[in-house]
């Protein structure tokens, strides 16, 4: 192992610890929120709002009807009971009957419209719980893969840090302090490959003399463009 080799074997390793973080750390936002389900549910009882105003408005119009019916009852009783012989007075009262069945007739058919509407909103319930029930099924089979995928990172990434502690103790101070300063300026890639005689990190070529430097491994090489450790390996 060379003084680069050996860092570039680290920079592998956190790579890999940064893919696993990375990808923990999206599990967690995804475990934490579910905005689809949310909105199922939203919507559900937003449904569920809606009918039960249109069954009140249901039971209201059967409660009017049902008055109506009635006064029209109290009034053929009257007309029909023989009590009343003046004509005039049976005449009003046939006007009146009459003109209480025509608003019976308003009131049926304005009944008959809400019934319509509330068996729309019984669907439109129905619809919405069936929505809900599908997304919070899918919700618990996603998360029991969310938190499978969880379990395996984390022990991964306890694998991964073991074999950090061990490998770091091979590494000599001051290359870590270099290697770790590059890798905060470069977002997590310190240590790249020479590829086709390029810089893997930006695509520079760096000169002739700066391969023949990094060739050894025991020399720390950087690419005069993006400042990144150079490994030949
Ligand atoms: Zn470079």
């Amino acid at each position: 192992m060379t003084r680069v080799s050996t860092l570039f074997r680290l920079q592998t390793l956190d790579s890999q610890i940064d893919a696993h973080q990375f990808r923990l750390a999206e599990i967690e936002a995804d475990l934490s929120r579910h905005p689809e389900l949310d909105q199922a549910r939203a919507e559900e009882a937003e449904a569920r709002a809606s009918l039960e105003t249109a069954r009140q408005a249901v039971r209201r119009a059967e409660e009017e009807t049902r008055h109506q019916q009635q006064r029209i009852a109290e009034t053929d009783k009257t007309l029909y009971g023989g009590g009343v012989r003046n004509p005039k007075e049976l005449q009003d009262l046939q006007e009146e009957a009459a003109s209480l069945r025509r608003y019976l007739a308003v009131l049926e058919e304005r009944q008959l419209q809400l019934m319509m509407q509330s068996e729309d909103g019984e669907k439109t319930v129905s619809a919405a719980q069936n929505r809900r029930e599908d997304l919070e099924q899918r919700r618990v089979e996603a998360e029991s893969k969310l938190r499978s995928e969880q379990s395996a990172l984390r022990s991964a990434l306890a694998t991964l840090g073991v074999q950090r502690e061990a490998m770091i103790t091979a590494v000599a101070p001051e290359d870590i302090e270099k290697y770790s300063a590059v890798r905060r300026a470069k977002r997590g890639l310190a240590v790249v490959r020479l590829e086709n005689d390029s810089c893997a990190g930006c695509g520079v070529a760096p000169s002739a003399s700066r391969v023949d430097s990094a060739r050894s491994g025991q020399e720390i090489v950087q690419c005069s463009n993006c400042g990144r450790i150079l490994y030949l390996g």
